[in-house]
């Protein structure tokens, strides 16, 4: 017996007519699926509708007030399409979170799942319905209603389809697939056929908005096969995202960046035990991200430490390391908002030599000056000026993936 698990995004359903249409392909899929669960997203644009609203009255609304007020909006877009599937002959019923058994702990706006109760959602599976679940919310031990993050009903469908041990999980969105760069940037950008567990959460921590990060570690725990397609053109195969991906005689998958990146350098810091552990454990205890870090060899028992941070982070990551470099009697602490960081992301790496070397040639080719650069075994990034981004961005994808 066939069992999927189908998602629709908020542009998938952004609208009446288009969940009309929505919900004509899932009776047309319907024959040849014996158990079709179908999670959906609020309407586009709605969760923040409902945000604006509490917003209102207060900067920083009650969590557990803003949950039930947010999950409202997948109650909306969930009943309109069993109403919608219904009213074609596609026996259908709408669950909320609760009904459907996602249980999660009580961190309220990004709460965890913990389990889920499959007994209703069987039941109306054996019946031959059609279940249209409520993405992005559960209920807590104490029966209050939480939200598992923005983007939360890709790890919703993720996780009915571990529960119902599915065949694969469709994650339905207005683009064909995960895209080998953002085509925004590079026209001849094209959709990647098959890709890892490990390169998709690579490309989305690196912004790759198609699904949340926790979707996919999910998917991976539970080997869950993850089909991304779109919606408006489902005949095109999309992405499968699996364990292995799919060798293909390539290194690189995928060539990203993240614009939204800041630079900031300590100049001449003593080079002596325990002195980047003192700087670093002030970040973390203020909960900033760094992410690229470079330390130089040192000189004369004094070294330079560069290292990146979110954007809008900076004020406060350098307000945080002042009094720890004052004492420390550093020469001086340097900011740049105006870089930006690029990627090479591929499972093929592990195979292939000279990458890193390609990547540095073909950046030094375009005349962009390389900052900071990390690597990961299937990963890497160079921290460039950002004026040079979308240049680098097309340079790259052109020498890695031939177009
Ligand atoms: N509606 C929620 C959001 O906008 C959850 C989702 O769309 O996945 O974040
Ligand atoms: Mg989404």
């Amino acid at each position: 017996m066939a069992t999927e698990v189908f998602k629709f995004g908020g542009s998938s359903v952004g609208s009446l007519e288009r969940i009309q249409h929505v919900a004509e392909l899932i009776k047309e899929k319907k024959r040849e699926i014996d158990n079709l669960v179908v999670v959906v997203s609020a309407m586009q644009g709605k969760t923040d509708e409902l945000l604006n609203m509490a917003k209102f009255f207060t900067e920083i609304p009650d969590e557990r007030e803003t949950d039930l007020l947010l999950s409202s909006g997948e109650r909306i877009s969930s009943s309109l399409l069993a109403i919608a599937l219904d009213s074609i002959g596609c026996r259908a019923v709408s669950m909320t979170g609760r009904q459907v058994g996602m249980q999660t702990d009580d961190a309220h706006t990004r709460a965890r799942i913990r389990s889920i109760k499959t007994d209703k959602i069987r039941k109306n599976l054996q019946e031959g319905k059609v279940a249209v679940v409520a993405g992005f919310q559960g209920i807590d031990e104490n029966g209050d209603v939480t939200t598992l993050g923005r983007g939360g009903s890709d790890t919703s469908a993720v996780a009915l389809a571990a529960a119902l041990r599915a065949d694969r999980c469709i994650i339905y969105t207005d683009v064909a697939g995960v895209y080998t760069a953002d085509p925004r940037i590079v026209k001849k950008a094209s959709i990647i056929k098959n890709i890892s567990y490990d390169e998709m959460m690579e490309l989305a921590s690196l912004g790759a908005k198609v699904l949340q990060i926790r979707s996919v570690e999910m998917a991976e725990r539970y080997n869950v096969i993850i089909v991304v397609k779109s919606t408006f053109e489902p005949t095109l195969p999309g992405t499968i995202i699996t364990k292995e991906g799919k060798m293909e005689n390539r290194a690189v998958s995928g060539v990203t960046g993240d614009k939204n990146q800041a630079k900031i350098t300590i100049l001449e810091v003593p080079d002596k035990l325990g002195i980047a552990a003192a700087i670093f454990k002030r970040l973390s205890e203020k909960k900033i991200i760094v992410d690229m870090i470079v330390q130089n060899v040192s000189d004369k028992g004094m070294t330079d430490i560069s290292f990146t941070v979110p954007a809008d982070e900076i004020i406060a990551a350098k307000q945080v390391i002042e009094p720890v470099c004052n004492e420390l009697n550093v020469k001086a602490i340097k900011t740049d908002k105006d870089v930006a960081k690029v990627s090479v992301v591929g499972v093929g790496m592990r195979n292939h030599y000279g990458v890193a070397s390609d990547m540095f040639e073909v950046l030094s080719q375009e005349g962009i000056n390389i900052a900071v650069i990390t690597t990961s075994e299937i990963k890497i990034s160079c921290l460039i000026e950002e004026r040079y981004f979308e240049l680098a961005l097309r340079a790259l994808h052109n020498k890695f993936m031939g177009g």
